[in-house]
């Protein structure tokens, strides 16, 4: 065991290996927990915008996969067993998941300098999507299909995905699609006189093992595009789903899923109407309840307490009213977790309604104010607002018999 000794990392050459035996170099940690580091391994290290693979050794599920001078750490959920080999089993259905997002990456960035010479500035393969930023400043719809159309007519083709090594210095011979980001002896991805890059994460061996792509959404940062995609199976989960949401959308209205859009912004149009058109009948609605309120007064107090309405419709109902003949409303309305109070006068009667306010207020734990023609309190205390009602009402009375 030599704790110099580099770790053989097989999964560049043959991505499609996951079970194997490799002998363990060394027990060690890796960020505070349990690691093994093997003389060859399967397990792709977390690089390049791709995450690391999981699986198991001798049975211990691997949380995370990192390298460090070429050594790669598999890190543990729990403490080793000491055997001096592994036997390891990597996650096949979440690697082949990566390599189907990360070589989907390398089509639709190449796609973009193709048709709008705009180049990638970072990549990220996400758990459920993954994100390009593409140095562009604006895109159509139509545009985006296009991408979407090439980069797929790329999939269908099923061209040979290889990988080589070229040393740095005659790196110049190869029409990489950006600059090699490091030095020394460079991998190169080539996707048959189409895309060219160094990267060293895991691919198919085809294109058509990618599957289908597509572009679920857009938006703007740093002045360039980001756009979120999805490849092979998270493509196919995806349109599963989507099309699972329009069909009910499409069967409650029973029309066709073609007509959905349309259907929505009829909806929503009609739903505007309905609006306005409520918000008049609710006016005239007030407008007879006011009627009623004044025909069954038998002076010029009128005193009420409602229950789950509008504040807004009573302080309606109040001022309606007032303008009907000279009277002094007193409302109260228990509405969720407040109580309320409004009270309004005609401007014939003449009492300074803010007077009310001092005595009444603490009557429903609440607070307010207003003109002298109108006051309005809110409070806490909604078993407060009978007695509140009748104190008012007892003061305008006593003012009114002494005008
Ligand atoms: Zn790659």
């Amino acid at each position: 065991m030599t704790d110099t000794e580099k770790t053989k990392k097989l999964y560049i050459s043959d991505p499609y290996t996951w079970e194997f035996e490799a002998r363990v170099i060394e027990v060690t940690e890796w960020d505070g927990h349990p690691a093994v580091v093997l003389e060859k391994t399967y397990f792709y290290p977390e690089g390049g915008g791709q995450p690391s693979d999981r699986g198991t050794l001798n049975g211990i599920p691997v949380t995370d996969v990192q390298e460090e001078d070429e050594r790669v750490y598999h890190v543990l959920e729990k403490a080793w067993d000491s055997s001096p080999s592994a036997a390891g089993r990597v996650d096949g259905g979440r690697r082949f998941d990566h390599m189907q997002q990360h070589a989907g990456q390398h089509i639709l960035s190449q796609v973009f300098v193709e048709l709008f010479d705009g180049a990638t500035k970072s990549f990220h393969l996400g758990e459920e999507v993954s994100t390009l930023e593409i140095a562009l400043k604006n895109i159509t719809d139509e545009e985006i299909e296009a991408v979407e159309k090439r980069a797929n007519a790329v999939v269908f083709s099923n061209l040979e995905i290889r990988s080589r090594l070229v040393d740095e210095k005659d790196i110049h011979t190869v029409p990489l699609r950006r600059p090699p980001q490091k030095a020394g002896l460079l991998r190169v991805i080539e996707i048959a006189d189409f895309d060219y890059s160094a990267c060293g994460g895991t691919h198919p061996l085809r294109t058509g093992e990618i599957g289908p792509i597509k572009i679920i959404k857009w938006d703007r940062i740093r002045g360039n595009l980001r756009f979120e995609f999805l490849c092979g199976f998270r493509a196919v989960r995806d349109y599963i789903q989507k099309n699972r949401s329009i069909q009910q959308i499409a069967n409650s209205l029973t029309i066709s899923d073609r007509e959905v859009v349309a259907a929505f912004s009829r909806l929503r149009e009609d739903l505007k109407e309905l609006k306005k058109e409520m918000k008049v009948l609710r006016t005239k609605l007030l407008e007879v309840e006011a009627e009623e309120f004044h025909a069954a007064s038998k002076g010029p107090v009128i005193q009420e307490l409602f229950k789950n309405r509008e504040e807004d419709e009573i302080r309606t109902l109040a001022l309606s009213l007032i303008r009907k003949a000279p009277h002094v409303v007193l409302f109260g309305l228990e509405a969720g977790e407040r109580g309320h109070l409004v009270f309004a006068r005609s401007d014939e009667i003449d009492i300074d309604l803010r007077e009310l306010v001092p005595f009444v207020s603490p009557l429903i734990d609440g607070r307010g104010g207003g003109q002298p023609s109108l006051v309005q309190m809110a409070g806490t205390k909604m078993e407060g607002l009978s007695e509140a009602l009748a104190a008012a009402a007892a003061y305008v009375n006593s003012q009114l018999s002494s005008c």
